[in-house]
């Protein structure tokens, strides 16, 4: 029997409810499917261990996740540690190490959840945002001088390699085309930055010709904001740079109905090293420790990691087990509008995994 590695890193806050709730999930799914089992090894790594350590994970931890098969990831935030500092120190530090260069963010409105747009039917929104992960703003270039001074200034460099656009272009092509209406919608801001987005069009462009049945256009990012809740139907693929993805995907995340739900992965998808994935919302602490958080954004990063590892019938699997449960809405979380607790929503979806087959 297969047995598939898994390392569970819940870090801060509702990240310590929702991956062991993760985590059931795949147990119950083994246990049922009888094809592969999981051997997980957990890191209890994130602001407690800062407080112990002075680091938010050890210097060598890269080589413990090395041979995992998948990374399953909570959250990393402490309101007594600054955020450069937790997100650098284990998130970030992860990604980059394992070159986890496209991240993938999947948004639908899921049966029984009720999203903001009220004009909107469920399936007009069907969207797959591809950021990229590894550069561009967040590339950590730049500087500080002359602090404390009337001339103290400051840069945060957006830098994007022909590397970097390239490979990430060519993952949301083939990801576009991968899907049913083979379309892609490249989100700049070259009518402003004159520089590293107009070469990021330029690649667009020429990567597009390797995948001439997907049909892509162009959007500026403010646009692109209006067009998310004006037409909504008209997009599928969406790719963006780092910051600009980081804000659509919450956006989007927000029309899906909670922050709650929305998952996410980090991926390598030449499957060098481990990809991981975690739900997008952070630590919530202000709900910590009272079972309200919502599970379904860490099952349905189950979902994305499993189809990852190839097991794309246990994906479904997983799949319709939450969307039969997210269309009940006395299994409904406080975020949407229920009282359900994170134990309840974890109990039956693992209760409607082989339910109905
Ligand atoms: P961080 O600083 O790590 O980003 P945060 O406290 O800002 O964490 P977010 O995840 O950004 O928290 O979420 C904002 C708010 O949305 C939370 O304070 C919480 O009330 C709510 N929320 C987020 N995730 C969930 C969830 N899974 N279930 C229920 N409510 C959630
Ligand atoms: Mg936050």
């Amino acid at each position: 029997m297969k047995t598939y590695k898994i390392a569970t890193i819940p870090g801060d806050g509702i990240g310590k409810e929702v991956v062991p709730a993760g985590q059931q999930v795949l147990e119950a799914l083994a246990a049922g499917n009888g094809q592969f089992k999981f051997e997980f090894e957990n890191f209890d790594w994130g602001g407690d261990y800062f407080r112990q350590h002075g680091v938010m994970m050890p210097e060598d931890g890269l080589d413990a996740l090395r041979d995992k098969d998948a990374i399953l990831f909570g959250s990393a935030g402490d309101p007594h540690i600054p955020d450069h500092i937790t997100l650098w120190g284990l998130r970030l530090k992860i990604c980059q190490g394992f070159d986890q260069y496209a991240n993938v963010r999947p948004t639908r409105i899921l049966p029984g959840i009720d999203g903001p747009l009220k004009r909107c039917k469920t399936e007009d929104l069907d969207w797959v945002i591809v950021r990229e992960n590894s550069e561009g703003e967040y590339s950590g270039v730049g500087g500080r001088v002359h602090q404390g001074h009337p001339i103290e200034a400051a840069t945060d460099v957006s830098m994007m390699t022909r590397v970097g656009v390239e490979r990430i272009m060519r993952f949301a092509f083939k990801l576009a085309q991968s899907r049913p209406r083979k379309l892609l919608t490249v989100i700049t801001k070259s009518n402003a930055q004159r520089h590293a987005m107009v070469m990021w069009d330029e690649i667009a462009l020429q990567v597009s010709r390797e995948f001439s049945d997907v049909t892509w256009d162009k959007e500026l990012v403010d646009a692109s904001t209006a067009r998310m809740i004006n037409r909504p139907a008209s997009l599928d693929t969406i790719v963006a740079t780092n910051l600009h993805a980081d804000i659509l995907s919450d956006l989007a995340a927000a029309l899906a109905g909670s922050l709650g739900i929305a998952p996410t992965g980090n991926i390598d998808p030449e499957h060098r090293y481990p990809s991981m994935f975690e739900p997008i919302h952070g630590s919530a602490f202000d709900i910590m420790g009272k079972g309200l958080a919502n599970p379904v954004g860490t099952f349905w990063s189950v979902v994305m990691l499993l189809d990852h590892l190839g097991e794309t019938e246990a994906a479904r699997r997983v799949m319709r087990a939450i969307e039969q449960v997210t269309a009940n809405p006395a299994l409904h979380t406080r975020d949407l509008g229920g009282n359900a607790t994170t134990a309840d929503v974890t109990q039956a979806v693992c209760g409607q995994l082989f339910a109905s087959s």
